[in-house]
């Protein structure tokens, strides 16, 4: 058997080591189909079975997942469920089949790749993931639109295996992992935010995705490792590497219990200053996953997603469903809600945007939401509805001027009484904050900070206008410097004029999350950090392994160097020589 080694995108950690078994590929490909108008009606008949049956199956999956992985993993599924009970599903699939005289499959085939062509255009690969869910309902659909007897082979029930497939529906993945055999997977297609991958992640089930062609080289009972840590697939690899696999295996299932460990560990320095790691998250299923590595609270909620699983927009009770179920789980850890951050690279076709010259610095989040106000009280209205547990904060992305937020405080004070005017509760004094990523901004954050809370410097957005390099643009990407010292400039300013304020400051761009540079914001006067939670675990062990004052002298010297390299080296340096456990943290997440 040749031995074959594929490279992919590690989305979910671990080695998973055994037996291969390859799933039929997911698709609608199917021919047009036209049948006479007389059997128009019995078509829509067939079609209103296959989604009957669609609903009863997605309820029984979702009952098992809620079982092995808990309630918020099923979630999951009750996205599916809303998916497939929109009324402008059936409508939009039956007025194909009149209109155009054709069988269900091509009617779902046709609104298949109307949605596609919908979510291509979105320039956020979060967003686009979306489009799996929608997929996931009409393939289902599509399945029990044949007879029993066509359906595909299951996978063994005996024995444990390592999943291969082209693509991995969520739904599929939720019931195919709820069997509780399958070790690993290993999928052509796919992203780190995919549900599947988010799924795999909160089961510990190692998984690398964005294999491009592994369907065409493994064969059912192939030998395989999976490791979710590279990104690397060997397939029936010699005696030797399975060797040596093994033990890198013992090693990372050690790590990940002192991972484990470190969660539960206090969050405090050596010399006992407390620090706090939160979570950004964008789904309210990774809540549990959060907590369980070591977060204190949502420092970031991204709200769009709420936006983006619907074909219209989400109404009040939507919203209000998510933020109360996410402030419940959170109790009395709290949640910070960060209202619609549209526009930019996160544009879609409910709002009708518009194509803008600049979109980066057009009309996006809180201007898009001030625009809008409709659209911006709805939202506030459902957030201080589900305030009510006192652990909801509000947070507005994008701030440039003072003017915004007392226009916001406005708007706030005339939902606040009509809320009270209806006699509904909710928190009086909800805690408001800004995001500083608007260099206008972070420059006059000590006027700022008077009018809020809390300050949350989202860096992700402040470099890129700060050095005027596009975050997601590669042939600019050696520009991208977070150790740039003009950043480090600003962010300790905002930093300090935060405190000064008297104002609790977080960081909750990728800056947080990256030990060296959440170690410099510690010495910086930072004791908030919120991150993507599977990075916590890391600062948290970073943070805890040094003296603030090491790290405060330190992060005072950088100030005077003059290159993104000097600083880098100084500090490790500096810091390593007191420390030498501060930075032996990132070898595996
Ligand atoms: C940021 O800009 O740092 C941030 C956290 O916001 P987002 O990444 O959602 O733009
Ligand atoms: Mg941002």
């Amino acid at each position: 058997m040749e031995f074959i080694r594929l490279r992919g995108i590690g989305v979910s950690p671990g080695i998973a080591m055994g037996e291969s078994f390859l799933t039929v590929p997911s698709s609608l490909a199917i021919c047009k189909e036209t049948i006479p108008v007389s059997q128009i009606d019995k078509e829509i008949e067939r079609l209103k079975a296959a989604i009957q049956k669609t609903e009863k199956e997605l309820l029984e999956i979702k009952e098992k997942i809620k079982i092995i992985a808990g309630e918020e993993q099923a979630i999951l599924l009750e996205a599916h469920l809303l998916i497939l009970r929109d009324r402008s599903l059936l409508s939009g699939l039956e007025k194909i089949i009149r209109q155009d005289k054709v069988k269900a499959e091509w009617a779902l085939e046709e609104i298949n790749r109307k949605y596609r062509g919908i979510f291509e255009s979105i320039n956020d690969e979060y967003f686009r993931q979306r489009q799996a869910d929608i997929f996931d309902v009409l393939m289902r659909i599509q399945r029990n639109l044949k007879p029993e007897t066509s359906k595909r082979r299951d996978q063994p029930s005996d024995r444990k295996v390592i999943l291969v497939a082209h693509d991995l529906l969520p739904s599929e993945a939720a019931s195919r992992f709820s069997r509780g055999n399958v070790i690993g997977v290993a999928l052509d297609m796919g992203g780190p935010t995919s549900h599947t991958a988010i799924l795999a992640r909160s089961l510990d089930i190692p998984a690398v995705v964005g294999l491009h062609n592994i369907t065409a080289q493994v064969r059912n009972g192939d030998f395989l490792i999976v490791d979710g840590t590279d990104g690397e697939v060997l397939i029936n690899p010699p005696q030797a590497i399975r060797k040596e696999f093994q033990s890198k295996k013992e090693k990372y299932d050690k790590y990940r219990l002192e991972l484990r460990k470190i969660a539960r560990q206090p969050s405090v320095t050596l010399d006992g200053v407390a620090f706090k790691p939160l979570a950004n998250i964008e789904l309210p299923e990774e809540v549990s996953v959060a907590f369980s590595l070591g977060a204190e609270g949502i420092g970031l909620f991204r709200s769009e997603f709420i936006y983006l699983q619907r074909q219209s927009l989400p109404t009040e009770e939507e919203h209000f469903e998510i933020y109360s179920k996410l402030a419940r789980r959170c109790y009395p850890r709290p949640v910070y809600i960060r209202t619609l951050d549209i526009g930019g690279e996160k544009s879609y076709s409910q709002f009708n945007l518009g194509a803008e010259p600049n979109p980066a610095l057009g009309l996006r989040a809180i201007r898009f939401s001030l625009k809008n106000p409709e659209i911006f009280r709805l939202q506030l209205r459902a957030i201080l509805r589900a305030s009510g547990q006192g652990n909801v904060r509000l947070l507005f992305p994008m701030i440039t001027e003072i003017e915004e937020i007392l226009l916001i405080k406005e708007l706030l004070a005339e939902v606040k009484s009509e809320l009270r005017r209806q006699r509904v509760r909710f928190d009086e004094n909800i805690p408001l904050g800004i995001m500083i990523e608007v260099p206008a901004a972070a420059a006059i954050t000590e006027f700022l900070a008077k009018e809020v809370n809390f300050i949350s410097i989202g860096t992700n957005d402040l470099i890129q206008y700060f050095l005027a390099v596009d975050r997601s643009n590669e042939s600019v990407a050696y520009l991208y410097k977070p150790l740039h010292p003009s950043v480090l400039r600003l962010i300790k300013q905002v930093i300090d004029q935060a405190n000064e304020a008297g104002r609790e400051v977080g960081v909750c761009g990728e800056m947080a999350a990256d030990p060296l540079s959440a170690l410099i914001l510690l010495g910086f006067g930072l004791r908030i950090f919120s991150m993507n939670p599977i990075f916590i675990p890391r600062i948290k062990k970073a943070l805890r392994s040094v003296e603030l004052k090491t790290v405060k002298e330190a992060a005072e010297e950088i100030l005077k160097l003059k290159t993104s390299q000097d600083i880098e080296e100084y500090f490790i340096e500096r810091v390593i020589s007191r420390h030498p456990q501060a930075f032996l943290t990132t070898q595996l997440t």
